[in-house]
């Protein structure tokens, strides 16, 4: 079988289900669930693949909201990820709806043919991206160990071929003091919003020394509970972030100087948590990610590559592509939203929504016939 005509077949694969998946996508973004809480659409989504032919084990890799779907039994061992986690308050404002429906779409089109193209296709979802790792604590217990390929796509406000997604560490960092009367013993008093906010103004500067590239960004969740009452306890969550996994220790380490300098100064104890496992930076593989853009051409998106020093976040994509070849292109959606705002949230659901659905669909079951045909990293090479 050629290339067309097994572009042929995907294409109208796709049709069979369009419907079905625009409806999925619909009823995720209205029923978003967040990191680890995605029973509904985690059942959702291994029902349809189960009901298309897949065998699927759910809470797959020790995960409640995981599972493996697989079909074929092919040489070349090719993994999709369907993220469907949302945000708090903002919904699927990440467009991860978006994501669940493309791999589904891929994996439906590209299922009539994993004999013919000698192809184990494996569907994985995964879980809690936005905040979990859900992809590393599934790394860590076996999964992707023997593909040979690992693609996905995310919507985005611009086609983006190799994002430059950054290494990230996710830390929960709390101080502890001594609670007193703010008026009639203050002197009794150990300050934990003090230290807290030291912290933050400490983080804050350091800011201004650290690469144009790397992010530090956090929020006071207890900030203390009454003003006449000296804060005992204060948390907050951090995001720390830098162009590749090697440098993000050192700055880790510069961070962690100002919780500490900040306890010290206002004699609190402080304690800092790995709030999930560490992201690490992406890895695009340039061959896939040819076929890629060579997919996205024929669908009529022009994929660029990332300009130097560009930041489009984190993702735990990263961790998967240190172990198998990846892509994880973004694809665009609206004209200038950016992911988390609210209002891409919307754009998920209308006719450029779709269309987008179709084009991941569409480009990635390409892609992979393209490596397959080519023999890419099949295990006889
Ligand atoms: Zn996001
Ligand atoms: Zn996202």
């Amino acid at each position: 079988m050629g290339g067309q005509a097994a572009y042929d077949v995907v294409r109208e694969r796709y049709e069979d289900v369009r419907s079905d998946l625009e409806a999925m996508n619909g009823w995720l973004f209205e029923n978003p669930e967040t990191g680890y809480e995605e029973h509904r659409a985690c059942g959702l989504l291994a029902d349809f693949l189960a009901g298309h032919g897949f065998e699927v084990t759910p809470k797959a890799y020790g995960l409640e909201t995981a599972f493996r779907a697989t079909i074929g039994s092919g040489r070349l061992k090719v993994a999709l990820c369907a993220e469907y986690d949302a945000l708090p308050v903002v919904g699927h404002a990440c467009g991860h709806n978006l994501i669940a429906t493309t791999a589904l779409g891929a994996a439906h089109a590209l299922a009539p043919l994993v004999g013919e193209l000698d192809v184990t296709l494996t569907l994985y979802g995964t879980p809690g991206e936005e905040n979990r790792g859900g992809k590393a604590e599934m790394l860590a217990a076996g999964a992707f160990k023997d593909d040979d390929l690992a693609l996905m796509v995310h919507p985005a406000p611009v086609d983006v071929l190799d994002p430059g997604f950054l290494a990230m560490a996710h830390l929960d960092v709390g101080f502890g003091g001594v609670a007193s009367h703010a008026a009639m013993a203050p002197d009794k008093g150990v300050n934990a919003l003090d230290a807290m906010v030291n912290a933050y103004v400490a983080v804050s500067l350091l800011r201004q020394q650290i690469p144009d590239d790397a992010r530090i960004h956090g929020v006071i969740t207890e900030g203390g509970e009454s003003a006449n009452v000296i804060p005992a306890a204060t948390r907050s969550e951090w995001y720390v972030r830098a162009r590749r996994s090697s440098t993000l220790v050192g700055l880790l380490e510069r961070v962690e100087q100002c919780f500490l300098g900040a306890a010290q100064a206002t004699g609190c104890t402080s304690s800092v948590e790995s709030a999930a496992p560490a992201y690490d930076d992406l890895v695009t593989d340039p061959v896939l990610s040819s076929y890629f853009r060579d997919a996205a051409a024929r669908h009529g998106r022009t994929m660029r590559p990332a300009h130097l020093g560009e930041v489009h976040g984190s993702s735990d994509m990263g961790n998967v592509s240190k172990v198998v070849p990846t892509i994880h292109p973004l694809l665009a959606l609206g004209e200038g939203v950016p992911n988390h705002d609210p209002r891409f949230a919307e754009l998920t659901i209308t006719d450029d929504g779709h269309r987008l659905l179709r084009d991941g669909a569409m480009m990635m079951a390409e892609t992979i016939v393209d490596a397959a045909l080519a023999r890419y990293r099949s295990a006889d090479d």
